[in-house]
């Protein structure tokens, strides 16, 4: 449930207390001033002609006496009681004591609606709350007529490509769209056919909505922007409506840009997925195609689009006059992520120490997003702990922090759990280092941190976009030294080792199935989860033949017992080494790269000349 639900939810409930409330309480200013008596005391008062009018009302009987009477301690002027059974005889003798009369008839419609109102209550609650839960229907119980999908209006952003850091390629690509909206007639005059839709296509946190936003700015345009997915829970009709509105809102502010976060939630292909037709993301996207096609550029609005799943988008988004032109961004290498963490320090104290492409090295497969975030929680960490200025350390912590979790100063684990996690990380430690080409290490620790007990952290030389046969098959085996370290010197393994043996079965099974690194298996792709993703098809292969099943699982299992086999030989040769470093780990807690180097022995590429050799 969203906040505005919340907020709505809590405005009903606190109305429909207040009501209640109000009318309970009248119910009983009402009753206060009557007394209430009890059946013989109404027989005797009306024996003594004491009542002067009694109201019937079936078997309740309100009454005024003719003068007031003391009961307990109270005044009671007006009574009431109920008969204990309908009895006409009773009329009778109250007319007979001259007493007036007046029957009223009981009003059961008013009665019907007073008892049934907590009723109606409760199955109001439970209908919004079962609305929630069913299939696609989600939020839409509690926003009648209300669309989430917002059309933000950003008059002109001052972001610009100087904030971008990198993505040079991008840049450049979308300068003539810039240069277009800036000088729109010197492209109209030359009769230059412009491009009408953007598409952004990379994974999440690169930029894309920083750059969108970076190309109004720079051209100083508008920026209306709305994202796909709000559109997915709306009624009928409606999505369609608010792009009707968006493209109408940039015609009147042209030249703008429009931008479209998350196309792929209206913009999947059309008859596809699970759960049958979205007709309002149909229409929506119908609607948008019909946008688009509605105006020819002389307008001056060009439609930027973001996306992570450029292959699921519908075909006819793509074609030409619509999104026919697409500019990728990556995740960033070393350099780029230098470059960021320069852009997001450019405002941040600094200490002598901080080496930002130190941290752009130990942060390998950090997204823009990732590396924002990373500064932010540096500055977070420097601040509680009141330096004035970030130094390395925050940095180093707060990679941590977002890699693995917050370190858990808390868990305690006993002495015997200790050695078990310092040999543990000792054998991953010791297989990586002794085999060759593998990264250096960073660091190795046991301090508990997020679920892990402890760490070994690799220091990559370099991004790596290609995974070598004998690369994987290396660091099955870094994987399996930490379990094989605990046999060795224990006897026997503890579930420390679950997260390892999960990575291990994952990278196994790819080399089998995805990379065909198994000569038995051979070169064939057999990765069936793909359908998950729902593209055109919604199965493409279903399943593999019990045979070829029956081979990769054997092949699988085969290439984690041949690593578990090598990170053994490596370990029995070192175990002077394990039982070091172990101890070491045990006295420290913490130990840096170099100084397990020097505990196994293994002289250190100078750092300052990495490119000697
Ligand atoms: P996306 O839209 O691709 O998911 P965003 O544009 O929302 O990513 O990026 C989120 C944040 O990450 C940005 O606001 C910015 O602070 C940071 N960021 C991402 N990429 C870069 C980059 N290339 N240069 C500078 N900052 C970046
Ligand atoms: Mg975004
Ligand atoms: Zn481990």
């Amino acid at each position: 449930m969203n906040r505005h639900q919340i907020s709505t939810l809590v405005i009903w409930s606190a109305i429909f207390l207040v009501f209640f409330l109000m009318v309970s309480l009248l119910g009983n200013m009402e009753q206060g001033l009557k007394g209430k008596i009890t059946y013989n005391e109404f027989i005797q008062l009306v024996e003594e002609g004491k009542v002067s009018r009694v109201t019937v009302e079936d078997r309740k009987v309100e009454g005024v006496l003719k003068q007031p009477l003391e009961k307990n301690g109270r005044k009671v002027e007006k009574f009431e009681v109920v008969l204990p059974y309908q009895d006409p005889e009773i009329i009778k003798e109250l007319v007979s004591k001259g007493v007036q009369v007046e029957a009223r008839e009981r009003n059961i419609i008013w009665d019907i609606i007073i008892s049934s109102v907590p009723w109606i209550l409760i199955m109001l609650v439970l209908w919004f709350f079962l609305f929630r839960g069913i299939g696609m229907g989600s939020n839409r119980a509690f926003e009648f007529g209300q669309s989430r999908a917002k059309i933000y209006i950003d008059n002109k952003p001052n972001v610009t490509f100087d904030d971008v850091a990198d993505a040079e390629e991008a840049k450049e690509d979308l300068r003539e769209v810039v240069e277009f909206l800036k000088n729109k007639e010197k492209y109209l005059r030359l009769g230059a056919k412009i491009p009408k839709g953007v598409l952004l296509v990379g994974p999440p946190g690169v930029g894309k909505t920083l750059l969108a936003r970076a190309v109004a700015g720079e051209a100083g345009v508008p920026f209306l922007s709305i994202s796909g997915s709000d559109f997915v829970e709306m009624f009928v009709g409606v999505g369609a409506a608010r792009v009707r509105d968006l493209f109408q809102k940039a015609k009147q502010l042209a030249p703008a840009i429009i931008f479209i976060d998350e196309l792929d939630a209206v913009g999947r292909m059309r008859g596809t997925g699970i759960g049958g037709g979205h007709d309002e993301r149909e229409q929506t996207l119908n609607q948008l195609l019909v946008e688009m096609d509605g105006f020819d550029g002389s307008e001056g609005i060009i439609v930027l689009a973001a996306t992570n799943r450029p292959d699921i988008l519908d075909p006819a988004l793509l074609r030409p006059g619509r999104f026919d032109r697409k500019v990728y961004l990556g995740l960033p290498d070393v350099e780029a992520r230098y470059k960021i963490l320069k852009i997001h320090t450019r405002n941040k104290p600094l200490a002598e120490d901080v080496d930002l492409m130190r941290v752009a090295k130990i942060t390998p497969g950090f997204s823009g997003a990732d590396l924002a975030n990373l500064t932010n929680e540096a500055a977070l960490l420097a601040a509680r702990a009141g330096r004035d200025r970030i130094t390395m350390r925050d940095f180093e912590e707060a990679k941590d922090k977002i890699i693995m979790g917050a370190a858990r100063k808390s868990a305690v684990l006993s002495e015997d759990e200790k050695k078990k996690v310092a040999y543990h990380e000792a054998g991953h430690a010791i297989v990586n280092r002794m085999l060759p080409g593998m990264d250096p290490i960073d660091k190795v620790s046991i301090v508990p941190r997020g679920m892990a007990l402890g760490v070994t952290v690799p220091l990559p030389e370099r991004d790596r976009y290609l995974y070598e046969k004998s690369y994987l098959e290396k660091q099955l085996a870094v994987l399996m030294g930490g379990r094989v370290a605990e046999k060795m010197v224990f006897g026997e393994v503890s579930s420390g080792a679950a997260n390892d043996l999960q990575k291990a079965t994952e990278i196994a099974e790819r080399m089998v199935k995805e990379f065909g690194m198994s000569e038995e298996v051979g070169p064939i792709n057999v990765n069936e989860n793909k359908q998950v993703f729902l593209g055109k098809e919604l199965v493409t292969r279903n399943g593999l033949s019990e045979k070829l099943a029956e081979i990769i699982d054997r092949e699988v299992l085969r290439i984690l017992k041949r690593a578990e086999k090598t990170a053994e030989d490596i370990l029995r040769e070192n175990e002077d080494k394990l039982h070091a470093l172990a101890r070491a780990l045990l006295e420290r807690e913490t130990i840096t790269g170099e100084e397990l180097d020097e505990i196994l022995g293994i002289a250190r590429k100078d750092e300052e000349h990495p490119h000697e050799s």
